[in-house]
């Protein structure tokens, strides 16, 4: 899909296997930069290559032009195919500093924040060439500049990404979507994130890993309002839940998720250590 002639979205659908007998189906969002070399943000699960390569294909350009890949944050949906295609292209891979560890060795990230089929969705580690951080810009082309906002609370080293000229504002999955798996490793850090969202008078199309583009004002407020609130919501059925200090058993997430009235499959490890981390302090 072309938001404008140079910036294009693809969503790449893929699986999760939340157990042997029950797959959920979701997609994320890669985006593609058609300057004078091509530059990738997210790479979408590992087998992706071959989307990305139809799609640049049909726009009559070659793989081999990625130049570049930013990489929004580690997860595993959106750094699945960057290491085969960094390999086939030598284009180099960008993202934050605080990231840099999971990108690079999948075993340690895996070991600590254990997605269900992890292993389905990255296969590979992938060197970071360099790091971007929170207030830089950099020019894609005469009229592309991309400004990087770092925006913590899904993952520590998360950025979002303005493009200045188009006003369009990529948030990855820094914005949550009410009533999803609950997501996130520090619920302050994210909320504070999700207020410098709101706050942002610089875009006017605001762009997720998870959904079309939002390019009515309301539905933008309406986004960024309803994810508050559902994380102002599992604040408080969190703090009803959980007792500090109590054992690592996975009963009061199972009472979080029912009082929230979730699904049943979102009782994990992943989402038990989202909960818990609403008593860090900030
Ligand atoms: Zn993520």
């Amino acid at each position: 899909m072309k938001l404008t002639e140079k910036i294009h979205l693809l969503q790449i659908d893929f699986e999760i296997a939340i157990s042997p007998d029950k797959k959920i189906p979701r997609f994320v969002n890669v985006l593609l930069i058609f300057g004078n070399k091509i530059t990738l943000i997210d790479t979408g699960v590992k087998g992706s290559e071959k989307i990305i390569s139809d799609y640049i294909r049909q726009n009559n350009r070659d793989f081999s032009e990625i130049d570049t890949i930013f990489l929004s944050h580690s997860h595993p949906d959106h750094i699945g195919s960057a290491a085969l295609i960094k390999e086939l292209t030598g284009c180099k891979v960008l993202a934050h500093k605080a990231e840099k560890e999971w990108i690079e060795n999948i075993e340690i990230q895996n070991a600590q924040r254990p997605v269900p089929g992890f292993f389905n969705l990255v296969d590979r580690s992938v060197k970071v060439d360099e790091y971007v951080s929170g207030g830089q810009i950099i020019s894609i082309c005469d009229d592309i500049t991309l400004e990087f906002i770092h925006s913590p609370g899904h993952s520590k080293g998360s950025i979002n990404i303005l493009f200045k000229e188009d006003k369009i504002l990529f948030t990855a999955d820094s914005v949550p979507l009410k009533n999803d798996i609950p997501n996130y490793d520090n619920y302050f850090v994210l909320m504070k994130s999700l207020d410098f969202i709101k706050n942002n008078k610089n875009y006017t199309i605001l762009l997720t890993s998870w959904t079309p583009p939002f390019n009515d004002s309301k539905e933008i407020y309406n986004l960024l309002k309803d994810g508050e609130e559902y994380m102002k919501r599992i604040d408080s059925a969190v703090k009803e839940c959980y007792k500090i200090n109590e054992s690592d058993s996975m009963d009061s997430c199972k009472a979080t998720i029912e009082k929230l009235g979730l699904p049943v499959f979102f009782v994990t490890q992943l989402v038990d250590k989202a909960f818990r981390c609403h008593f860090n302090e900030l």
